[in-house]
């Protein structure tokens, strides 16, 4: 059988705008501009380079309100095979662990699949609590910040470093991973590639009555968490200029990391 590649990417704000619903403070994401979640664009380029080598389809799905349309749009100017939008009311308000229920009956709708595909954190959130939740719920193995995989027969043998030790992992398919960031390098897209996802396929949209998921688990209701503050971080930088002779900069420039503490003892 063909192998389904599964790539699970989220739209992330731009900018948030927050809104307050009883006591607890949530993502306005109508109100919010969405980009796709950078590390994202590294999961899609794995996904096809994975079809490319060992044939197959790459699906893409992603959960969020109808303005994730563009992301799974842009999605297909990578040469996905078929975008799905899960999106409903009944999905708003979804901590991790409601988000990743979702996730999983949306791909459990797909029926057989090799391989899900995350990214190993998102810019907004940025849990990397997503990708291993949905391995629980579907009860698949599971590998994270992965650099390299190959398939072989029914198993994906995947490469990892961390901590500066290289790991490699042979997991039983179907499973999943979440793709490390800085090891894979996302091209850009050429004009008419974009112009072409905006043709055929369609982004497919599937709400709460397409999937077969207990709505105690699902959106508000089914999270365990709730957000009840929220603080915007603002960052400041001051910056220095060296007029001086090299030496004399570095000098300067080694001081300044020795205050800092940056150099360690
Ligand atoms: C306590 C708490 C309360 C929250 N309440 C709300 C709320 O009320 N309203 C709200 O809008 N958000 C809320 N969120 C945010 C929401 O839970 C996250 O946006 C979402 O669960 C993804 O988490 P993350 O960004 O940390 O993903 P990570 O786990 O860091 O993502 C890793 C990878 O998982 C995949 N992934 C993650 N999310 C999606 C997705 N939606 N679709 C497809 N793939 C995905 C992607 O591949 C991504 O790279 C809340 C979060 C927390 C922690």
């Amino acid at each position: 059988m063909k192998p389904t590649w599964v790539a699970l990417i989220k739209q992330v704000p731009r900018e948030p705008v927050f809104k307050k619903t009883g006591d607890a403070i949530q993502i306005d994401r109508a109100k919010t501009e969405g980009i796709m979640n950078p590390y994202d664009r590294r999961v899609l380029e794995f996904a096809v380079a994975l079809k490319q080598k060992h044939g197959g389809a790459v699906v893409v799905m992603s959960m969020g309100p109808l303005q994730a349309e563009e992301a799974l749009r842009e999605a297909l100017a990578f040469g996905v095979d078929r975008a799905i939008l899960l999106s409903d009311k009944a999905f708003a308000g979804a901590d991790t662990l409601a988000t990743a229920h979702t996730l999983a009956a949306g791909v459990r709708k797909l029926g057989s699949f090799s391989l899900i595909l995350c990214g190993a954190r998102t810019l907004d959130s940025d849990t990397a609590q997503v990708g291993p939740q949905i391995a629980e719920i579907l009860d698949l193995p599971m590998a994270a910040h992965v650099g390299k995989a190959v398939r072989k027969e029914a198993t994906i043998r995947v490469e990892r470093t961390l901590d500066g030790i290289r790991e490699r992992l042979v997991l039983p398919l179907p499973a999943l991973i979440t793709v490390a960031g800085q090891m894979h390098t996302a091209r850009p897209l050429s004009l008419g590639s974009v112009e072409g996802a905006f043709g055929e396929p369609e982004v497919e949209l599937w709400g709460k009555r397409d999937l077969d998921v207990d709505p105690g688990l699902i959106g508000w209701e089914g999270s365990a968490t709730v957000a009840d503050d929220y603080a915007v971080w603002k960052h400041s930088r001051s910056g220095e200029i060296l007029q001086t002779k090299p030496a004399e900069a570095a000098d300067r420039i080694l001081d300044i990391l020795m205050k800092h503490n940056v150099l360690g003892g």
